[in-house]
């Protein structure tokens, strides 16, 4: 008998949503989706083509009108409300364009939060903070606000939260949306480890170069898929390499 084939971290099928705020929107209509663990995705489109959309749907923020999602086979609509706030926090890491740090809190506060749900006893919870933003080389900046970090630095930060409960998937709308060339390229540096180390990613750019990190570039248009572009490691940005390092760092 043939193998069947690992099961994706998440399969969509036949995602389908329509917000109603005047005339309705068509936001998403029919988009089909699986990510193989250890892939590493780009969704571009043009503004308003569906791309937060699908990642909010994915991400379990917002439930879709028609199809489904599943997430390491999990099918999300059988979910409770509880136990899909639970996969939001475990099984998924979120880094947005805006970084959403909460402000009155310091890095490593920032990066602790998500434990509650894996450690609400709080044992070492600072200690593992420290862990994850020394990875992101943030290990001399423990106490800063946010208000004392640069746009790089505050990215970073949101980063090493996402990966606090080793989430199967990381979810990233454009991460480096408001971040200069430069500081957007280190942020691609990590980005590349990793999914060298075998994180799944799925990343929303407008960027053609940002999106050059990933293996395939899904491209929407009106809320379809309009095409999948395979990168080879010509056409992919330096983390071709990253292939042969898989399995370094991944459950630090
Ligand atoms: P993108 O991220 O590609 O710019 P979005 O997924 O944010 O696109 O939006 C897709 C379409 O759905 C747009 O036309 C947008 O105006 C509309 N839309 C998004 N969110 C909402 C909402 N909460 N209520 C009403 N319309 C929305
Ligand atoms: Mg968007």
């Amino acid at each position: 008998m043939s193998q069947s084939p690992p099961q994706p971290v998440v399969a969509a099928r036949d995602l389908r949503r329509t917000y109603h705020l005047g005339e309705p929107v068509h936001a998403l209509d029919g988009v089909s989706l699986e990510l193989p663990k250890g892939s590493f995705t780009a969704v571009m489109g043009p503004s308003g083509s569906g791309k937060s959309t699908l990642m909010n749907l994915l991400g379990c923020l917002d439930t879709a009108d028609e199809g489904t999602v599943e997430i390491r086979g999990q099918p999300v609509a059988s979910l409770s409300d509880g136990e899909r706030a639970r996969i939001r926090g475990t099984e998924i890491g979120f880094i947005f364009q805006t970084f959403n740090l909460m402000p009155r809190l310091t890095a490593a506060e920032n990066v602790a939060l998500p434990l509650v749900f894996t450690n609400p006893e709080g044992v070492d919870r600072r200690e593992r903070a420290e862990r994850l933003l020394s990875r992101v080389g943030l290990g001399d900046r423990l106490d800063h606000a946010p208000s004392e970090l640069s746009g790089g630095q505050r990215q970073r930060v949101a980063i090493a939260r996402a990966l606090a409960n080793e989430p199967a998937l990381v979810l990233a709308d454009e991460p480096t949306g408001n971040l200069d060339t430069e500081t957007g390229a280190e942020i691609m540096d990590i980005f590349a480890e990793l999914n060298a180390a075998g994180r799944t990613i799925l990343m929303v750019t407008h960027e053609r170069h940002i999106a050059e990190h990933a293996e395939r570039i899904v491209h929407l248009v009106d809320g379809e898929t309009e095409r999948v572009e395979q990168l080879d490691s010509a056409g992919r940005k330096d983390g071709s390499e990253g292939s042969t390092a898989a399995g370094t760092g991944a459950e630090s």
